[in-house]
């Protein structure tokens, strides 16, 4: 039995949501003909209060569309250093849109809306890119699974509307933050003017994200994604497995935070780790004392069947997910009290 704690991506399908994709009715979502898309869209979109929802093969196709719709070329988006949209989508910011990223240096990749009023350019002062975005992520990937408070991204917001920006979040793990912060996600589409949300991490469908927006910005989105490659025919048999995932695979994220907390507390025993993240969902992130190498920890932990990842500098990270199950923590829990 291999434990993978490297990402809540590796997650396989169960039979029961196998067997729902099997039974799904389909058509040509191209022509807007799948009667499953549709649903899993309409849900999503009334599960967050927004007006409309695509599906999409990728989050990364996902934010990208959401950033194309939002901006010209030459313009600049706002977002943490740490931003999957900047570090992780192989630079489609600039390949897709033309627009640059001004970076700002957030805490646990959260910003905070003094730092977006001192980030953006003068749009009188035509030297500089004109300043159209603001992309925020919640949970924070980079950050460790961090949670935004919802008032502090209302004080964004402000911002945003006093300078004509749009706001974007990108709510690949938006799940883990309703569920750990109690929140409710109708507060989170009365913020953003687009949200993406993915369907393939801590919910374990094989794929999907759904872009959220106005019926307006979803109409445009469509031919964003045909132009990227992104439509697809009868792909309501993905969609169940999505139907499926919210149905069934929300409430237990509860469990996976649980369990991250849980090796957490063990770490914060051993004297070869000097700092953990707080842990506030399934990511867990901290750093080796000096003289203590990563790669060597990995490797015993290798041997032991438990597999988990560095992020350089000494650190590293655990990420807990649907497929990791109470045997296995067990498992873990003792082998790195032994450790
Ligand atoms: C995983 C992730 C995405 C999208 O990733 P895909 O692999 O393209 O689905 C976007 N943003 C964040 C923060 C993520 O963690």
């Amino acid at each position: 039995m291999e434990i993978n704690l490297i990402s809540d991506t590796i997650t396989k399908p169960t039979q029961e949501m196998l067997q729902y994709m099997f039974n799904a009715h389909v058509g040509d979502d191209v022509y807007r003909q799948d009667p499953t898309v549709i649903e899993l869209e309409t849900r999503v979109a009334e599960f967050f209060g927004m007006e409309a929802g695509l599906f999409f093969p990728s989050g990364t196709m996902a934010n990208q569309t959401a950033i194309k719709l939002h901006t010209q070329p030459g313009e600049q988006l706002i977002a943490d250093k740490y931003a999957h949209v900047y570090n992780y989508e192989g630079g489609g910011v600039s390949f897709n849109s033309g627009v640059s990223c001004c970076l700002l240096d957030g805490n646990r990749g959260m910003i905070t809306a003094s730092q977006v009023a001192g980030a953006i350019n003068d749009p009188e002062f035509y030297h500089s890119p004109l300043t159209s975005l603001v992309c925020v992520e919640n949970t924070t990937n980079k950050g460790g699974g961090a949670c935004y408070e919802l008032d502090d991204l209302r004080e964004i917001k402000k911002v945003c509307d006093a300078n004509n920006l749009k706001f974007h979040l990108d709510g690949a793990r938006i799940w883990n933050a309703l569920v750990a912060k109690r929140q409710n996600p109708k507060d989170f589409g009365a913020i953003f003017d687009t949200i993406s949300v993915c369907l393939s991490k801590g919910l374990g469908a094989p794929i999907g994200s759904i872009l959220l927006g106005s019926k307006a910005d979803i109409h445009r989105a469509l031919r964003i994604r045909k132009i990227l490659g992104g439509g697809m025919r009868q792909v309501g048999y993905l969609a169940a497995a999505g139907l499926y995932a919210l149905a069934n695979n929300i409430e237990r994220l509860a469990e996976d935070h649980r369990r991250a907390k849980e090796i957490a507390a063990i770490l914060s025993t051993k004297p070869w780790v000097s700092h953990i993240e707080p842990v506030e969902t399934n990511i867990l992130i901290f750093s080796l004392a000096e003289g203590y190498s990563d790669q060597l920890l990995i490797e015993k932990l290798k041997q032991k069947n438990i597999l988990i990842s560095s992020m350089g500098h000494n650190k590293l990270r655990v990420v807990t997910h649907l497929d990791y199950k109470e045997v296995m923590h067990t498992y873990v829990v003792e082998t790195l009290q032994k450790f």
